[in-house]
């Protein structure tokens, strides 16, 4: 079955229109900017890492899926943040380290295994360096998983840097 149902608009401008309902974002200094000519979204790894596994969102919620995008990395190296915004989680979840990053607007990018010295509530910007790869990725291979939400619905992390296009479908569900 084809699903059409998707999200219209940009990713960076449907969560502003989007940021109305909820808690209110926090005014973040380096918060994303749409509009700047480069979304203001990096990879969080440099060089540009291959993409070990693509974003794969199950059909419903409680299914299994890939909630994210697996990218190569040996562990240590280090891993920045893709755009401004503040930590909101420093952690381990079962037995991998993660740290989420709150850009405001309803986007949290989650990233794991990251080792950290990073604080909650602590402010960084783009490429700011907020930790290394760690050890106990869900991949086969050495990877660091990038997650991506707006509000509670899990969002493909990639199209904020591989497609900056003015208008992007957000799939929901998968194909
Ligand atoms: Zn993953």
């Amino acid at each position: 079955m084809k699903v059409t149902s998707a999200v219209a608009g940009t990713l960076l401008g449907a969560s502003l229109l989007l940021g109305i309902s909820g808690t209110p974002p926090r005014q973040v200094p380096a918060a994303p900017q749409p509009g700047n000519g480069t979304g203001g979204w990096s990879w969080p790894l440099a060089p540009v890492p291959p993409v070990v596994r693509t974003f794969d969102p199950p059909a419903q919620r409680w299914l299994s899926g890939h909630r994210g995008a697996d990218l190569g990395a040996e562990p240590g190296t280090a891993v920045r943040a893709p755009a401004g915004g503040i930590v909101s989680f420093v952690g381990v979840i079962v037995d991998r380290p993660v740290l989420v990053i709150d850009h405001g607007a309803g986007l949290r990018s989650s990233f794991e295994p990251v080792r950290s010295s990073l604080g909650v509530g602590a402010i960084v910007a783009t490429g700011d360096e907020i930790g290394m790869v760690g050890t106990g990725a869900h991949c086969d291979r050495l990877c660091l998983h990038w997650g991506l939400r707006l509000f509670e619905e899990y969002v493909d992390p990639l199209l904020t840097i591989r497609d900056m296009r003015p208008s992007i479908l957000l799939p929901k569900q998968g194909p």
